[in-house]
């Protein structure tokens, strides 16, 4: 697994990445930064980065990467993205961070990698602000002679106007701001924790080492294949997805709420009912629009649907669609929006349940 940790100034990457080492068992893997025309680097992040360089040569790094034992080799630097990757997908069963993703290219080589997670941290301004007094007035009374690594960083901002403004050139700059990494995110933080405690405890919560943060288990995949079924949706009132799943998990068939086959779509005035802005429930009877759940069921066909198959829908499915006694079947149907019907104990994240029913009224 291969952890990116990208945000603003001073909202806290390496801390981020400080917490994945000490309690989750991350090694840190650094890339310089890329060298521009003139020969020389372009302003990324002096203080935070500078910190994260000088952490490969301190604080039991080496320690570590003895006892993770003999498969970590020795150098953990380089000098592009496409190396360390290379680097990574030998060893992407242990866990790497790192917060020195300078730029979109970066990102898009570390992209490819489905083992790899982009995390955004960020943090209101004047909290921000408040860290990079602290962390200098830290820096100046540890320390009268400049270090190799702030001797290269950028001067550093004495007011809140200056560091507003190096904040928004970090984060906006047309060449090398931040904000493109941001937006493409997988896990976003907020980091207004005052304390590390704390934000140890938030990040503790985000379960950011989750293999499903990888690879999503079966019923979050098919909810998200109902959740794209409902982006074809032509009904102007809700936008429904329904995935009919056999056993084996084989998508048995996929149907979207909207006017059947051979009349104008509901949004483009297909139906009356949806289009005279009636209030939820309103007017049912007069409907044309048939239900997402309807048009799987129809698309699968009675013969198709076994004992065992499983409705995944994006919203409460219609219970006299799945409701049905008959003795011996089984059919299970998944909410996304967590409601119940029926028996069965949902799921943690889906909202599954599994309901006394084997056909469904087609
Ligand atoms: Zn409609
Ligand atoms: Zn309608």
């Amino acid at each position: 697994m291969l952890l990116g940790v990208c945000g603003s100034k001073c909202a806290g990457k390496s801390t981020v990445a400080q917490y994945l080492v000490e309690h989750h068992g991350f090694q840190r893997l650094h890339l310089s930064v890329p060298r521009v025309s003139n020969g020389t680097a372009p302003a990324s992040e002096p203080a935070e980065e500078s910190v994260s360089s000088d952490s490969l040569q301190n604080d039991g790094f080496a320690n570590q990467l003895a006892v993770r034992g003999k498969a970590s080799p020795p150098a953990h630097s380089f000098t592009s993205a496409t190396d360390l990757l290379d680097f990574v997908t030998k060893y992407w069963r242990s866990r790497w961070v790192t917060t020195d993703i300078h730029d979109e290219a970066v990102l898009d080589v570390l992209s490819r990698r489905p083992f790899f997670i982009l995390v955004s941290v960020d943090a209101p301004i004047v909290i921000r602000w408040r860290r990079y007094q602290a962390r200098n007035s830290n820096s100046s009374h540890s320390s009268s002679s400049s270090s190799p690594a702030s001797s290269s960083s950028p001067p550093t901002a004495s007011s809140l106007e200056e560091f507003i403004a190096e904040s928004d050139d970090h984060l906006y700059s047309g060449a090398s701001g931040v904000l493109p990494l941001i937006s493409r995110a997988t896990v976003r933080l907020l980091n207004t924790s005052s304390s590390l405690a704390h934000l140890y405890a938030t990040l503790g919560k985000l379960d950011l080492t989750n293999p499903e943060r990888l690879r999503p288990s079966w019923d979050n995949y098919f909810m998200s294949l109902a959740s794209l079924a409902a982006q074809r949706s032509n009904c102007m009132k809700r936008a429904v997805g329904c995935v009919l799943v056999g056993r084996e998990r084989r998508v048995i068939s996929t149907g979207y709420n909207g006017t059947p086959r051979g009349i104008r779509n509901c949004g483009e005035g297909g139906c009356a009912r949806c289009n005279a802005g009636m209030g939820s429930g309103a007017a049912l009877a007069t409907c044309l629009c048939l239900h997402a759940e309807e048009n799987a069921l129809l698309e699968a066909g009675r013969e198709r649907i076994r004992d065992g198959s499983v409705l995944y829908c994006n919203t409460c499915p219609l219970p006299h669609l799945l409701h049905q006694d008959r003795p011996g079947g089984h059919q299970r149907g998944c909410l996304q929006s967590g409601l119940q019907h029926g028996r069965g104990r949902p799921p943690r994240s889906s909202g599954a349940l599994v309901l006394s029913s084997g056909s469904s009224r087609l």
